[in-house]
């Protein structure tokens, strides 16, 4: 068992079984032991690649994506740029280097990187220490700058705690983390859950919510109105509600039981977009999408970038920016293209944002 297996073991005799939201939460954001909160999990070497590792195309494309919003908002005099869980700060970079080429643009950006993990954090600083631009760091977006703000968030909301409810016995109840007869991590069930909001299902059915992603949501959502901008987000999800469990664990590239090695193994959601887009809906911003990343990328250029890339390239890097192409806009059952959802909320003065059709 791992260190913070044996404190959740503790915990769980003191206090009783724990929700799966605190459990996810501790999995990856526990200030001494949390996945994140203790190394770079990114890459072949680490335990899984995301779109900004795979390619710079797709940091470069947000970037001006940003940019096109940028000039057709009238060009505000100040410009706030936010990513949600930057990573190793690589989208960023990319989308900064593209950004650079746009007059004027520069000059009027600030940056706000949300991100709990000390080791990213440091990583994030180091990559964009060469743009010379303002760099702030939040844990929490609590206090966002009173300006005109564009939001990017890829893969982030799939790490956000997420609460379970099991049908038993035609009743919904919370579903727990606790101790079987060997005092191993185990699912159970609460009592009776509070399940006025929750829709009717057949016995056994489990049914997710992830409360902190929505009311995240809505906060970002309630500031663009206010402030105006738009934001885009990322991540693997379906674009209806349903039901069924997602939580999944990841290590080395492999799938892994959620309980076997709290804060050493990944642990992520498939995100509810249609609830995502309502809470941002309800705060009074516009929705574009969900639409599938595939569509989204080749609306924005992503093939005539790759063949200008090409251009001057070596043999092997050409072989390596088509194989980028392919892996972000596989349309397959399982590929990103297709699983991968783009949704965007924007002020309502703020034109459709690129990428939309
Ligand atoms: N966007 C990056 C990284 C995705 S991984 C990419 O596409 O490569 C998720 C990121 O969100 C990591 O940077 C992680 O440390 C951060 N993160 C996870 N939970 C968070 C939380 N509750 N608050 C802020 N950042 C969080």
């Amino acid at each position: 068992m791992t260190p913070l297996g044996e404190e959740l073991i503790r915990l769980i005799q003191q206090e009783g079984p724990i929700s799966v939201e605190r459990y996810m939460g501790m999995a990856l954001g526990d200030p001494r032991y949390g996945y994140y909160m203790t190394r770079d999990p990114f890459g072949t070497k680490g335990d899984f690649t995301t779109a900004p590792e795979i390619s710079q195309m797709f940091g470069e494309i947000l970037g001006l994506w940003c940019a096109d919003l940028w000039i057709r908002m009238g060009c505000p005099t100040e410009l706030s740029l936010v990513e949600l869980g930057p990573g190793r700060g690589t989208l960023m970079q990319d989308a900064l280097r593209a950004m650079k080429r746009i007059k004027g643009l520069y000059e009027t950006m600030s940056i706000t990187l949300v991100e709990i993990s000390p080791v990213l954090r440091q990583a994030q600083s180091l990559a964009l220490a060469p743009f010379g631009l303002p760099v702030a760091w939040q844990s929490e977006i609590t206090a966002l700058p009173q300006k005109p703000t564009l939001v990017i968030a890829n893969e982030f909301f799939d790490a956000l705690p997420v609460r379970q409810f099991q049908r038993a016995s035609g009743k919904w109840h919370e579903r727990l983390i606790g101790l079987d007869h060997h005092n191993a991590l185990s699912f159970g069930l609460a009592g009776e859950a509070e399940s006025s909001a929750l829709p009717d299902a057949p016995e056994g059915t489990i049914l997710e919510r992830c409360p902190i992603g929505e009311h995240l949501m809505a906060e970002l959502s309630r500031h663009i109105a206010r402030f105006g901008g738009a934001g885009v987000a990322i991540d693997y999800g379906h674009t209806q509600s349903g039901f069924g469990e997602t939580l999944q664990a990841l290590k080395s590239h492999t799938f892994v039981d959620p309980l076997k090695d709290p804060g050493k193994a990944d642990l992520t959601i498939h995100v509810d977009f249609e609830r995502l887009a309502a809470s941002a809906h309800a705060q009074g911003t516009l929705i574009s999408g969900p639409m599938a990343q595939a569509d989204f990328l080749e609306a924005l250029g992503i093939k005539e970038r790759a063949l200008l890339l090409k251009k001057s390239a070596t043999p092997d890097q050409a072989a390596s920016i088509e194989a980028g192409l392919t892996r972000l806009t596989d349309r397959s059952p399982k590929g990103m293209g297709s699983l991968f959802k783009v949704l965007s909320f924007r002020h309502a003065d703020c034109p459709q944002p690129a990428g939309f059709v």
